[in-house]
């Protein structure tokens, strides 16, 4: 049996060990922290409550991942709360998809979106019926602000800046259009169901990561959390992991670690090593407060402004599972100091959603949440040397960082092992 060494056990290096050890390898999984799961992880509050290290969504076209939950076995439809698409603000105002089959779906939301006039209506038909009619391309250098030049302002701020920012975390004006594009056909075209929401009821920790690492002790693969490595070298056809040797190695470490790993192993890399540290980031905040009251809906889409209110989504936690009273308010694609996003935050909840006298349970800022998806960005390939391979979210492919872009890299990895 060929020896296979998997560094880093996030949704990516997770879906490659599952599906390495199901084609027979002999899997060790190395990971860096305590807990695994990586940029999707389940974080423990100083006051004991389980909380995410950032709320994340699932969609409906997330095929891979949601397969993957299942094959090891978990209650996907205990887990997820499946919600048709929607951007509805705390006001009534904006977007939500009736249930019916795609593209009757998004037909039925345009007509019924609430304090849209018809010229915004026509607007985004005219703009969406182009869109298909181009087979969701566009040139290479195009940005989703130029793909949506015939779009009235109230359709930007109501369905594409939230669209693209919870998608692509990346402003309008230095989104990649190809990229957009590409999660609206798929999301929105490719069948019934593909655009729904599926909100997490469980800490993230439950959604993936407890399942495989249970899943893979159960057959056999050795798995080391808690272990950081060190250092890879190279030696006569064999990777040596700290001094330990494997046939065959995967880094499924976030980029920046990926290419410190290279760099320093002397290999001759040096064009993949450029691609991956010429990468930029974008952050994510989650301000997690605690009020009296509920929300009218799990999800909630905000009036956001980056200078003064910078929250674009809230999210109930009663309703998914957690405690009553517990909001998270998300930030993305912001730049401001921890303690203004906390203070702006919680006086956008106060004029937003009538919530007085929040308290701040915990924020968790992740400064590196995803890359920046810009137009015509150069990702690094996943083959890095024969024998050596790389497999994360920023890695070359259909997807911005995303869940499902890390599942789908990690499976694509583990299938382009050697065989066993
Ligand atoms: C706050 C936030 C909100 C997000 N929201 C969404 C969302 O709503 N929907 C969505 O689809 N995506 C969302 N994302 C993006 C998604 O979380 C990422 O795309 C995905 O988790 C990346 O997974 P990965 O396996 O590629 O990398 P990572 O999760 O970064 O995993 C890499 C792992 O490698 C480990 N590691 C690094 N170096 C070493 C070493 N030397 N030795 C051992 N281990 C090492 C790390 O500890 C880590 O566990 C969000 C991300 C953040 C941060």
């Amino acid at each position: 049996m060929r020896t296979t060494a998997v560094i880093g056990a996030g949704w990516a290096g997770l879906a490659c060990a599952v599906e390495a050890t199901r084609l027979g390898h002999a899997v060790t999984l190395f990971e860096a922290a305590h807990t695994p799961g990586g940029r999707a992880r389940r974080v423990d509050n100083m006051h004991g409550l389980a909380l995410d290290n950032g709320q994340h969504i699932l969609i409906g076209a997330y095929t891979a991942t949601l397969q993957l939950m299942r094959d090891v076995g978990v209650d996907v439809d205990g887990v997820l709360l499946r919600l048709p698409l929607s951007l509805r603000f705390a006001d009534g105002g904006g977007l939500k998809l009736p249930r019916l089959p795609a593209p009757l779906d998004l037909l039925a939301g345009i007509f019924t979106a609430r304090g849209w006039t018809w010229r915004d209506k026509s607007s985004l038909l005219r703009t969406a019926v182009g869109w298909r009619l181009s087979g969701f391309r566009c040139e290479r250098g195009t940005t989703v602000a130029d793909l949506c030049a015939g779009l009235t302002p109230r359709v930007m701020r109501e369905l594409i800046e939230p669209l693209c920012v919870s998608a692509l975390n990346t402003p309008v004006a230095q989104s990649s259009g190809e990229v957009f594009l590409r999660v609206l056909k798929d999301a929105l075209f490719s069948g019934s169901g593909g655009a729904d929401l599926l909100l997490p009821r469980a800490d993230l920790g439950a959604l993936l990561p407890d399942a495989a690492i249970q899943w893979l002790l159960e057959r056999g693969a050795t798995v080391r959390i808690g272990t950081r490595v060190r250092a890879i070298s190279s030696e006569v056809g064999r990777w040596l992991v700290d001094g330990e040797a494997f046939d065959q190695l995967v880094l499924a470490c976030a980029p920046w670690d990926a290419a410190r790993l290279v760099r320093a192993s002397n290999l001759p890399a040096d064009p993949w090593c450029e691609t991956t540290e010429a990468l930029r980031f974008e952050a994510i905040a989650t301000v997690y407060v605690r009020g009296a009251t509920t929300l009218a809906e799990p999800m909630l889409a905000l009036r956001s402004d980056p200078a003064t209110a910078p929250a674009q989504f809230v999210f109930d936690r009663s309703q998914l599972g957690g405690l009553q009273g517990v909001l998270a308010m998300v930030v993305s694609a912001n730049e401001a100091s921890r303690e203004v996003l906390e203070e702006q935050v919680i006086a956008q909840a106060a004029a937003q959603l009538g919530q007085a006298n929040l308290r701040l349970v915990q924020t968790v800022v992740e400064k590196r949440a995803t890359f920046a998806c810009t137009p015509g960005l150069a990702r690094p390939p996943s083959a890095i040397a024969p024998g050596l391979q790389a497999c994360g979210d920023y890695v070359e492919g259909p997807y911005p960082a995303t869940l499902e872009g890390a599942v789908l890299s990690g499976l694509a990895v583990a299938r382009a092992l050697t065989t066993p």
